[in-house]
């Protein structure tokens, strides 16, 4: 019965899952509702870890991270330290329609360029003027740079059970050139399979990457679980094994192909959006030691 969207965090998951419905009344096509929740965002240069505008890296230049998999084929495409190309996503979606998964660096950029792409710069007043702020005081930014990103994942699910799972970011704030995180890596950032559901994840991407967090939860639904049990289980096996990932947020999210959602966190801080059957609300999602784990 049910049409499901979630999003992540709290400023560009509302335009996202919005866009998402509203692409999806109009093409009846779950791939585009997930990629259009995505360009909404990463064209908006207000939000500043996506796309346009997103936050450089230590050298000052945006390197885009972007994936997406269709549950039905278990088909996937996805970029990763793309240079001056938006809206990343869309790239990731051609590179769906070749044999292969992921292209990197400055062969994903002509390759978008062959796609009908143009180079630009990514740059905004805001994000040089964040940059320049980090270069003057890099001590306090450092210790800041880790909490300094906003991935957008977005899982969908519609009625007849079929799921997709999609990300895009600019990756954590200042990285070292050429770092690529979860965001692009099937199983890490994203996974969805018709047989389970799909997951979605943001956060510290060594941790969601060294634990494949959305890989975790789609299997955790293959054996049975609901979507926020699914989570919490996946969450659960990075706290107890690796206890520092409490201490900066993780958090992964999910949709069963039945159409129930949950979502779970290192820590508090989380919140995520939800679009089901055209409804749009956020929910504010308790960290692993709220919940008693
Ligand atoms: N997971 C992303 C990364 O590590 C950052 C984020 O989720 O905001 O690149």
């Amino acid at each position: 019965m049910q049409t499901v969207f979630v999003s992540t965090w709290a400023d560009p998951g509302g335009p996202c899952v919005r866009e998402a419905w509203e692409s999806y009344q109009q093409k009846s096509d779950l791939l585009s509702a997930c990629e259009d929740g995505l360009i909404e965002v990463e064209m908006d240069p207000k939000f500043m870890a996506i796309g346009l505008g997103g936050f450089p890296n230590a050298e000052g230049e945006q390197e885009l991270d972007a994936g997406m998999m269709d549950g039905r084929s278990l088909r996937a495409g996805a970029v990763c330290a793309l240079r001056g190309i938006v809206p990343a996503i869309s790239v990731a979606r051609h590179v769906m329609d070749t044999p292969h998964v992921m292209l990197a660096g400055d062969q994903a950029a002509r390759f978008a360029e062959s796609r009908g792409f143009e180079r630009r710069t990514l740059q905004t007043r805001e994000s040089l003027a964040r940059y320049e702020a980090w270069l003057k005081d890099k001590t306090a930014a450092e210790v800041a740079h880790l909490a300094t990103h906003d991935t957008v994942t977005i899982v969908g699910r519609e009625e007849s059970g079929h799921v997709v799972a999609a990300c895009s970011t600019s990756g954590l704030a200042w990285k070292l050139p050429g770092r690529v995180g979860d965001s692009p890596i099937m199983g890490g950032g994203y996974y969805a399979d018709d047989d389970a559901g799909a997951a979605g994840a943001t956060g510290v991407g060594e941790d969601i990457w060294r634990f494949m967090l959305s890989f975790r939860a789609v299997e955790n639904m293959r054996d049975g679980m609901n979507a926020e049990e699914a989570c919490d289980a996946a969450v659960k096996v990075m706290v107890d094994r690796k206890p520092e990932t409490r201490e900066q947020i993780s958090v992964v999210f999910a949709v069963t192909i039945h159409g129930d959602w949950g979502a779970a966190a290192s820590k508090d801080g989380f919140t995520a959006w939800t679009c089901i059957d055209g409804l749009v609300e956020s929910h504010a999602i308790r960290g692993a030691a709220a919940k008693g784990y």
